[in-house]
């Protein structure tokens, strides 16, 4: 049975015309849908809709297979989509709100070197229903106030349902561009088409090195987009919208943490408004291992020595991490919420 999470207001519309009801129901369904609510609860509508909603559609949310509780407040969601596909989100605790990391796809087609997202390929994408329907779900915990699309899957390779899902945020949710991130690996196409959407979220690029046969040796995406094309799109993107670019840069030990790296990044940047957010790598993936704490705090200090504005990511949830191995994939979580606000 369908899912009317993932439904517009026109298909709901269409849907309650064949049932012989007014147009209007139709927003008062999708309100209740956003709320998170059974059909049986959607008490402004008439028992007979109800029964009828019921007997042939789904409301089309996410069942929560597992939930892992870190001692530091952040919630991991293993999700049960309605085809049985699994995927993840995670529930941050910062002082100034609860941020939750979304998957924008099931697995992911841009397999960069040391991402367990990408390692089965892109099963499928995400309607923005489902997105959505992360949220709803999370939000047994807690009130979310910020939302980063950071999780599994690549949110430009799923364009349409992602920003559908953002204007939804905007629009049903009341959760507005500023506390609203996207991370792209730098699918340059989708960045200036995201430029012109006037949804001005904060744009987050995982560039991971400012060398071009570094980064291909992570990134395959960058064989088609060099990193000039890619800081290009940002500085576009930046201007539309005037929001800071955060960028991501994911250290590995000995491979991109030496002085021509540095060198290398402050050429790139220059001219962008851009913070630099230093990602440990979390784990060691074929010849790529991780940093110590110490390594990222010295990268840090002397991306700021070179004149950029940089910090090392805090970790949340690291002893629930651990535990993950049942989920579909290792969470990844970033506090470029801290850039934001
Ligand atoms: N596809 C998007 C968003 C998903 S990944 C993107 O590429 O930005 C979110 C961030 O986690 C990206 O910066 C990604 O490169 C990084 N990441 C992935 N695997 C990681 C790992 N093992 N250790 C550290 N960071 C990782």
């Amino acid at each position: 049975m369908r899912g009317l999470l993932s439904l517009d207001i026109s298909e709901l519309e269409n849907i309650l015309a064949g049932f012989g009801e007014k147009k209007y129901a139709a927003k008062q369904l999708r309100a209740w849908l956003c709320k998170g609510v059974s059909f049986e609860e959607m008490t402004n509508l008439s028992k007979d809709l109800r029964q009828k909603l019921s007997r042939n559609y789904t409301e089309g949310y996410a069942q929560i297979a597992k939930k892992l509780t870190s001692k530091d407040g952040t919630v991991k969601y293993l999700l049960e989509l309605e085809d049985g596909n699994l995927i993840e989100c995670v529930a941050m605790e910062y002082r100034h709100g609860r941020t939750l990391c979304v998957s924008t796809q099931v697995g992911c087609r841009m397999g960069c070197a040391f991402c367990a997202s990408g390692a089965d390929g892109l099963i499928r994408q995400l309607t923005a229903g489902e997105m959505l329907s992360e949220l709803i779900a999370a939000r047994e915990s807690g009130d979310i106030s910020n939302i980063v699309l950071m999780g599994s899957g690549e949110p430009l390779d799923n364009y349409d349902n992602v920003v559908a899902f953002i204007r939804s945020l905007q629009t049903e949710f009341g959760i507005g561009q500023r506390h609203i991130s996207l991370s792209t690996c730098g699918l340059v196409p989708g960045i200036f088409k995201l430029a012109e959407e006037n949804i001005a979220v904060t744009l987050c690029l995982s560039l991971h090195s400012a060398i071009d046969e570094k980064r291909k040796q992570l990134m395959p995406i960058s064989r088609t987009y060099p990193v000039a094309e890619v800081i290009d799109a940002a500085k576009a993107y930046f201007k539309k919208s005037g929001r800071r670019i955060i960028i991501e840069y994911t250290l590995i030990n000995s491979f991109n943490d030496g002085q021509d790296d540095i060198s290398a990044l402050k050429r790139a940047l220059s001219g962008l408004n851009c913070h630099v957010n230093v990602i440990p790598l979390n784990h060691a993936a074929g010849k790529f291992s991780p940093p110590t704490k110490t390594q990222c705090h010295a990268f840090a200090a002397l991306l700021e020595k070179n004149g950029l504005s940089a910090t090392v990511r805090r970790a949340l949830g690291s002893d629930i991490e651990g535990a993950c191995g049942q989920l579909r994939r290792r969470v990844k979580e970033n506090d470029v919420l801290r850039e934001n606000s």
